[in-house]
């Protein structure tokens, strides 16, 4: 079984590493899919991202990380996989991800089927918008950076770091 597991990643969360390595244990190939959205404006590159997921997943033998544009459908018919996997830490989720699974089953002549997995009850907080939102206000120094940090894997959380230099108000 191929599963293709999407998302923008930016950046990796354990959250993300977590639903990767789990689904790895019972497909035979997962591929890990990084979203090239024109339409969204992302902190990290394609090439950024795609790395730090390298580097967080690279003991996962069944693993192969890539980068797509364009329809999910389409790619995950050109991969071949049988089955997408998106992750779900909540009710939200699953209503966001619904119509979703929805469209590409009917967008794709193999009428793809989604699975998901819960998110691991101590990473069902954790997000990477949120954590982009607190880390342009953060410093090494200020309480709740190591809440923070344990979040990410540890490229990520290097790039995070030098990242949130540059970041910061202007008022
Ligand atoms: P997208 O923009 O496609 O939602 P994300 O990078 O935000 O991309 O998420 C990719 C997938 O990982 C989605 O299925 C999302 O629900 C899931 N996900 C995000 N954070 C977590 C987490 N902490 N635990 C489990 N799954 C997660």
């Amino acid at each position: 079984m191929t599963l293709i597991f999407p998302g923008s990643f930016d950046p990796v969360t354990m959250g993300h590493v977590s639903i990767a390595r789990r689904a790895a244990k019972f497909a035979d190939r997962l591929i890990v899919a990084v979203l090239e959205n024109p339409n969204k404006n992302p902190l990290f590159s394609v090439a950024e991202r795609t790395a730090f997921l390298k580097d967080a997943l690279r003991d996962v033998k069944n693993l192969e990380i890539e980068s797509f544009c364009g329809l999910l459908a389409d790619y995950a018919q050109l991969k071949g996989a049988d089955a997408i996997l998106r992750g779900l830490r909540n009710s939200g989720d699953f209503e966001r991800e619904a119509p979703y699974a929805a469209y590409n089953s009917r967008l794709s002549e193999t009428e793809i089927e989604t699975i998901f997995l819960p998110a691991a009850p101590q990473f069902a907080h954790v997000s990477s918008s949120i954590i982009k939102e607190a880390a342009a206000h953060m410093n090494e120094d200020r309480f709740g950076f190591t809440f923070l940090a344990e979040q990410l894997p540890p490229a990520a959380r290097a790039a995070m770091q030098e990242r949130m230099k540059s970041h910061g108000c202007t008022t």
